[in-house]
């Protein structure tokens, strides 16, 4: 029988940074479902790094997340996590007063922005459909995340710390044991003093198997679609597009356009499929709003996006237990945000202060605490 201080249950983004932080101090195991880490969200996001653009408790965890995108620690990755894309948000004739109270609104946060003429807009963006865009900014803080770097580099980390990483070991069922949970897994039997849900779409469902209350993360499907570029257009230097009320986004993505329609559907978790509806949309925009038509769809793929009912993560023990951990509730986020939520995480479990970066922003971790939840 495998014993572990802690088990993390679920091998995405979320666990994985997590086992990063507290390998460190801790045995530690990740349990994942899957062949494959990061299969489910983790692995269908859309890359993007913002500043902004979220509700402020998460735009503090992306400005602690930077320092560790900026400056990884020693051996992380041998590539730069973050490259500045820049982003151009566009409105329609329709949407002008909309756009002026946004950008009002984001010149109280940055002085970067930079307002464009329709024409200006063209030039940075060359496949914005003349006519389409009546008001445009241009906002330098868009960057891509290196997902699969920043994924291997968790791992990595975490497996040189002694970390156990268990793929196609779904949980099925848990019994205490004493002090201890016993963990059916699809690979054998482990235990684990205390248990972490990053479960992501799953996190309720896996805790109603704890005998814990869940407390309302629903996941959203979200679907992107990829087009070729234009030949002469170059997929390096061209800026995400925003619809100013994100009706859609767009973003070079391995050489051609990814597009999105910005679908938030609730549903049931699993490994979600995209809709044609949705697809249709996607290929709609990129034809309303650019210059390309759409003859073939490279790809396409939905993902989960899970929320709780304020829309912020869930971080800590469930109220009144030690032997039960939530991680989960990342939204759109999750990638962004993992260097942070995976630190906080860490020092909750080991009952150690908040990280130093956290009280720099005055960023109290109650607000993630699912006792916020308690009925
Ligand atoms: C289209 C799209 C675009 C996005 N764009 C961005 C973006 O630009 N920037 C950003 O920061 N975020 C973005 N996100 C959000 C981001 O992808 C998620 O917040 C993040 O991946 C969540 O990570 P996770 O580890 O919680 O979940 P997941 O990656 O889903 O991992 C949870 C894991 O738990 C496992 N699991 C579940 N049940 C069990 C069980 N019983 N036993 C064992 N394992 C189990 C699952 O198999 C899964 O692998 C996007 C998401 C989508 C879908």
């Amino acid at each position: 029988m495998r014993k572990y201080d802690v088990v993390i249950i679920g091998g995405g983004i979320a666990g994985l940074s997590l086992a990063y932080f507290l390998s460190q101090h801790r045995s530690v195991a990740v349990v994942e479902r899957e062949d494959a880490l990061g299969y489910h969200s983790t692995g269908r996001s859309a890359a993007e790094f913002v500043l902004r653009h979220n509700a402020p408790e998460v735009c503090a965890l992306a400005r602690i997340a930077k320092n560790f995108f900026d400056r990884p620690p020693q051996g992380f990755t041998d590539v730069p996590l973050l490259k500045q894309r820049g982003g151009v948000v566009i409105a329609s004739a329709d949407k002008i007063e909309r756009f002026e109270a946004v950008l009002a609104e984001e010149r109280r946060f940055t002085r970067e922005i930079e307002r464009l003429t329709p024409e200006a807009a063209g030039s940075r963006v060359p496949i914005l459909k003349p006519g389409y865009v009546a008001a445009a900014y241009y906002d330098p803080n868009f960057w891509d995340i290196e997902v699969e770097n920043l994924l291997q580099g968790y791992i990595r980390g975490a497996r040189r710390n002694g970390s156990e990483i268990l793929e196609r070991h779904e949980i099925l069922s848990a019994e205490r044991d004493g002090a201890d949970w016993m963990l059916r897994t699809a690979g054998g039997e482990i235990s684990a003093k205390v248990v972490v849900n990053a479960a992501g779409a799953w996190a309720d469902p896996i805790a109603a198997l704890f005998g814990v209350d869940p407390i309302g993360i629903v996941p959203h499907r979200r679907t992107a679609i990829t087009v070729d570029l234009p030949v002469g257009v170059d997929a390096t230097t061209l800026p995400e597009i925003n619809e100013i009320d994100e009706d859609f986004y767009m973003k070079p993505e391995g050489g051609r356009l990814l597009a999105s329609p910005a679908d938030a559907t609730p549903c049931e978790p699993s490994d979600v499929q995209p809709e044609e509806i949705d697809i249709a949309w996607a290929a709609h925009y990129v034809e309303e709003a650019t210059t390309i038509s759409v003859r073939r769809i490279a790809k396409s793929w939905a993902g989960l996006r899970s929320f709780s009912a304020d829309k912020l993560p869930v971080v800590g023990f469930s109220p009144g237990r030690s032997d039960f951990f939530w991680l989960a509730g990342q939204g759109g986020y999750g990638i962004l945000t993992s260097p942070s939520l995976g630190q906080l995480a860490a020092s909750l479990l080991m009952d150690r202060p908040v990280p130093e970066s956290f009280r720099h922003e005055a960023l109290d971790p109650r607000s993630f605490s699912p006792a916020r939840f308690q009925k």
